[in-house]
Order: C-alpha cells, then sequence, then structure tokens
C-alpha cells in the first residue's frame, strides 16, 4: 500500500520495540551521545565496512546517530529524495553544497533572488577560496549565455526570497542537464509542499529552522539529493567541515514535523485571508505571494505546487517614513528576522536588498515582509487595520 507523504510523516522515527518488554516509546528519545562503543574491534571493523560501503551505520557524534537517522529519513520523504545530510542551520547547508560541489577556479550561477547572505558568503569565503558567481535574473537573461566553459552548477531559489518569485524548475533542469552542470535549489519557502529534485534539481536544501521546526527554537537545515556522486562529496565534506548537529534540536523538529502538514494548511489559509484583506487596501500596492491568485508566479505555484504557507510580502503606497510608521505600530506582528515559526512576524525590506532582484519593478516603493502566523485572521487583520492608520501621509 502506498501511504500518503503526511501519513508517512506521522509514523517515521518510532522508536523499535524492546524485545524483553515487548514495547516500544511511541517517540523515538534524544539520543544524546557523542560516541558509541563497540564491543570489541571485530564489531568496530564491521561497522566501519558497512559505513565504507554506504550504509548510515552510526560510529561517532559528528555523522549523527539514531535521533538524527530518523530526521534524515523525514527530510528524505518530504523532498522525494534518498540521501539527506543534517546541518547545523541552513546556513551552513547552502555553504555545505558550494564546498561539496565546487573547486577552486570554478564559476557558478546563483539566481538573484537568493537569501541575502549567500551575496555575504560571496564577499567573505567565495571570492577567498577563488569560486566566482554571476547573479542573473531567472526571467530575464538567457541563461545558457552565461555559461563558461568552468561553470559547473547554478544556483537557484524558488520561490525567491523576499518577493517569492515563482522559477521554471523544469526549465532550469533543462539547461542544467543540456550543459552537465549540477541544478541545486533553497527549497526552505517549499518544504513539504514543493519537490524540486522530482521536477529536474539535483540538490534541495532546507532551512529546518522555520517550518520543519515550526516553533522557533531550533536551528537546523538538511541537503537532499538522488545522485550517488553528490550524496558522497555532501558527506565527505560535511565530515570534513565537522558540521554536527544537536540531537536535541534533532528532536524538537522530529516532533515538529508532526504537525507540519495541519500547520502548513492552516498558515496558508490564514495567508490567504490576510491577501483578500490587503488586496482591497488602498495603501497597499501590490501583494507577493505565489498562492493568490493574482501573483504572476501563480500558475508556476499551481503546476508545481501542492500547498502554501504563510510567507508573503507587500509593497506600500506610502512615503519610507511612512511605511515604517506602519511596521513599528504593529502589535501582534513581532518585529524580527526568520519565519515558519506559530508567530506573525514583521520584516522591513531594505530597498537596497531589493535594487539587486530584477524581478523588483516598483521603483523606490517600500516593501514589508510578513510572515502570518496561527494566530486568529480577525485579530490580525485588526491590528494591520490600526497600523495603517497611524499613517500619516496620503500618496
Ligand atoms: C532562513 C533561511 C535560510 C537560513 O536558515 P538558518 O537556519 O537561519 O541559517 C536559508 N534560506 C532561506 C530561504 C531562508 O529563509
Amino acid at each position: 500500500m502506498t501511504r500518503s507523504k503526511n501519513t508517512k510523516l506521522l509514523h517515521i522515527g518510532s522508536a523499535p520495540f524492546d524485545e524483553p518488554s515487548q514495547t516500544a516509546g511511541v517517540s523515538l528519545p534524544s539520543i544524546r551521545t557523542s560516541t558509541v562503543r563497540f564491543k570489541n574491534l571485530d564489531a568496530l571493523e564491521h561497522a566501519q565496512r558497512r559505513r565504507a560501503s554506504g550504509e548510515r551505520v552510526v560510529t561517532y557524534g559528528i555523522s549523527g546517530l539514531q535521533t538524527h537517522r530518523a530526521l534524515e529519513d523525514v527530510f528524505m520523504a518530504i523532498e522525494d529524495g534518498t540521501y539527506c545530510v543534517l546541518n547545523p542551520s541552513g546556513l551552513a547547508s547552502i555553504y555545505l553544497v558550494f564546498m561539496s560541489v565546487l573547486r577552486s577556479g570554478e564559476h557558478v550561477l546563483v539566481s538573484d533572488n537568493v537569501y541575502g547572505p549567500v551575496r555575504t558568503m560571496n564577499e567573505t569565503l567565495l571570492k577567498r577560496l577563488n569560486i566566482e558567481i554571476t547573479f542573473f535574473s531567472p526571467s530575464q537573461d538567457d541563461i545558457a549565455s552565461l555559461i563558461r566553459p568552468n561553470t559547473k552548477m547554478i544556483y537557484v531559489e524558488s520561490p525567491g526570497s523576499l518577493l517569492m518569485e515563482m522559477l521554471d524548475m523544469p526549465a532550469l533542469s533543462a539547461v542544467a542537464r543540456a550543459h552537465d552542470l549540477v541544478l541545486a535549489t533553497d527549497n526552505t519557502w517549499g518544504s513539504h509542499v514543493y519537490q524540486p529534485l522530482t521536477l529536474g534539481a539535483d540538490i534541495s536544501l532546507v532551512a529546518g529552522t522555520k517550518y520543519i521546526g515550526g516553533h522557533s527554537d531550533l536551528l537546523l537545515g538538511a541537503v537532499v539529493t538522488n545522485r550517488d556522486d553528490l550524496a558522497q562529496a555532501l558527506h565527505q565534506t560535511q565530515y570534513a567541515m565537522g558540521n554536527a548537529v544537536s540531537a536535541d534540536d534533532v528532536w524538537l523538529a522530529l516532533r515538529g514535523v508532526k504537525t507540519l502538514a495541519i500547520r502548513l494548511k492552516q498558515h496558508t489559509e490564514n495567508a490567504l485571508g490576510i491577501c483578500a484583506y490587503l488586496d482591497q487596501h488602498p495603501k497597499v500596492s501590490r501583494l507577493y505571494f505565489p498562492p493568490w491568485h493574482k501573483d504572476p508566479g501563480h500558475a508556476l505555484w499551481q503546476r508545481d505546487c501542492s500547498g502554501g504557507n504563510g510567507l508573503l510580502s507587500l509593497s506600500l503606497n506610502a512615503s519610507a517614513n511612512d511605511a515604517k510608521t506602519f511596521v513599528n505600530q504593529l502589535k501582534l506582528f513581532g518585529l524580527g528576522f526568520s519565519w515558519g515559526g506559530f508567530e506573525s512576524l514583521v520584516q522591513w525590506v531594505s530597498p537596497s536588498a531589493l535594487s539587486s532582484h530584477r524581478y523588483w519593478n516598483e521603483g523606490d516603493r517600500a516593501v514589508v515582509r510578513l510572515h502570518i502566523g496561527l494566530e486568529s485572521v480577525e485579530d490580525l487583520i485588526a491590528d494591520l487595520d490600526q497600523a495603517f492608520e497611524a499613517m500619516t501621509d496620503s500618496r
């Protein structure tokens, strides 16, 4: 019987039966140990042989123990992949992908809508390592014309950061295939509702810090692939970098996943309710949210995604100062980075962050990103309403 992904996620990571008592815990404990003891040298060598042949055998904490294996299984089920490497943060996952695929002297094409810290990583690390990035617009550039003899990877994010630009993953995959490039994507927005690997990507990474954890109480990342060669490079590089993940954080993520599907459903319903309110508000210029029927990426979202979440942006018919008043005035929306937890958050999007996104075409309009949490929609609308009221000038 083939089971739905949601059913699978509820049952992955159940504790195994204890033979003497014939019972098992419903949930797996957090296995907090830095190392394991082997019964004798034969057992140690046997474990090492199995490990060398690619089996996921526990030998030492850096590559994880049973709790970690269960979360790897979760990410593989979510992403439809066969290999998973856990990382201490989403950003560490991004860095791991770059370090596993690229060598000094090589070139990578990166979509201009990526998570901002990728640009910091470029300035502080990649340039020092002589790895060169060309940022490109997925909607406006002829990608094939940007490929050089030393290009090794196309790295994208769909939907993109800040403006949720939907990309055509199968089309990107066709370009990557034709030029023998690795196609890697940040699937944090789409985790659980979007499977880039089935659409032709080679690597999908997720910041588990967001919806997988779901409670704003942990940092974690995962890299998933179906390719043996990439899996080997990812595992070796992860070990070499010493990127260990705490079993307690893994345990929290395993618990978060049990409610992932139901949370995402409610986040989406709340976000669409907020969109219906914002869409008719005179202070709102445009909404950026692929599940919303007026978003330019809606058709791609309908084609490729099975659901939504609570992360959206809006541009305002207001001066920058007035937009800041709106942000400052919000009470239920906490002002802060990140998203994907149970709570609503607002982030002021700086114009300099948008100037490099060619998908952006609203000039100097102010943009605010909202994470719509699980509070009741009526309360969130009331909060937005009083913040709009506090805006003073009319534009
Ligand atoms: C938050 C985020 C990350 C990084 O995750 P951390 O765990 O905070 O390092 C990566 N990509 C996207 C799209 C994100 O939103």
